[in-house]
């Protein structure tokens, strides 16, 4: 089968490789439809992710339809179509059984497919914990709707869950990107008062007047004075920070309204100060991210619902075939790309 293998740092490529089979009584073998690339990926390409092994085949974003399960699996079966949760996690332990999946102790736990196991960049992938790991799609839901349940979704909605939200809140976003609009859509099934949106690229602003109307928007050089302004009670209840910048640390708790909250969804590349005397008094509770990706169940029933729909996010499509330049588009950020699916064919 076609697989897009990590071979080294600066490297990708498109090899063919031995289909999965089940290593485990717990595994499940998915037979991949449609997959997408993330930002994580071009980071294990570049090398910012030390854990991830050379060799694996990448792709932590998919879905697919079961092709095998192993003899303990319970919630799946052969032919059902099913997203793929980006964390495997077994369920048990102390972490999983308080939701904490992001921090399951098993080997396999946490950000495993397409980083430390292979991946779904694919034609099959082997999916452990598939009784955890995989969720069925209900049939008016199409694939492209679910694309994005494992992983971004997963990303938004949790990060909505954490901060507490009420109806009287402004809430103000930190970054437009494909995980910011997955946010912004979570947050506004809260029904905050206000939503304010900041974002410093002209194109993902553009797609946010689109598609929001209702939201505030404004830029970094702006977002202080305007959040003070568009707030009732000098700065934003809640922030979520889900850019990752330079910068982005400092306005996040800067935005804030004194004994607010500000939750940490972004991934930085490297360290960021918390200034203790600047914000002395200012009583703000922080929250930290990495995911815990244990809600698709409850997402794929909201897209169901028509309350989430994110396939205004998939600007461009490839085979699987064509993955190379696919990673190209989206690494070059080049004909407005917000994210990519790649279709991957039946083969006989
Ligand atoms: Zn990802
Ligand atoms: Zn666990």
């Amino acid at each position: 089968m076609l697989a897009y293998t990590f071979l080294e740092q600066g490297t990708f490529k498109l090899l063919e490789k031995e289909r999965p089979v089940i290593l485990d009584d717990r595994d499940a073998i998915v037979r991949v439809t449609l997959a997408s690339i993330c930002t994580s990926d071009l980071h294990i390409k570049h090398g910012s992710v030390p854990r991830a092994v050379p060799g694996i085949t990448v792709g932590h974003e998919m879905v697919g339809i079961v092709e095998k399960v192993g003899p303990a699996v319970l919630s799946v079966r052969p032919g059902d179509r099913v997203t793929v949760n980006v964390e495997t996690f077994c369920g048990h332990c102390f972490f999983c059984q308080h939701g904490w999946v992001n921090n399951c102790i098993d080997p396999n736990g946490g950000w495993a497919l397409g980083c430390r196991i292979d991946g779904g960049q694919a034609e099959y992938v082997r999916v452990p914990y598939a009784d955890q790991s995989l969720d069925r799609i209900p049939d008016p839901v199409t694939d492209r709707q679910a694309l994005f349940v494992g992983d971004i979704l997963a990303t938004g909605y949790w990060a909505a869950q954490i901060s507490d939200i009420s109806p009287d809140d402004t809430v103000l976003i930190i970054g437009a990107g494909p995980t910011g609009i997955c946010t912004l859509q979570c947050v506004l099934l809260k029904s905050p008062k206000r939503v304010i949106v900041c974002e410093r690229e002209e194109q993902r602003l553009q797609f946010l007047h689109r598609y929001y109307p209702q939201v505030l928007a404004t830029t970094p050089e702006k977002a202080l004075d305007y959040v003070r302004r568009n707030s009732d009670h000098g700065g934003a209840d809640v922030v979520l920070e889900v850019a990752g910048g330079a910068e982005t640390f400092r306005m996040a708790w800067q935005c804030a309204r004194p004994n607010g909250t500000v939750a940490v969804v972004a991934l930085y590349d490297g360290p960021q100060q918390l200034p203790l005397p600047e914000m002395y008094g200012k009583n703000l509770t922080f929250k930290t991210g990495g995911v815990d990706g244990c809600s698709c169940a409850e997402i794929l029933k909201l897209i169901k619902e028509g309350m989430l729909d994110t396939t205004p996010l998939i600007t461009h499509t490839f085979p699987l075939e064509e993955i190379e330049a696919a990673y190209d588009l989206f690494e070059h950020r080049r004909d407005n790309v917000i994210k990519v699916a790649i279709e991957i064919g039946e083969k006989s």
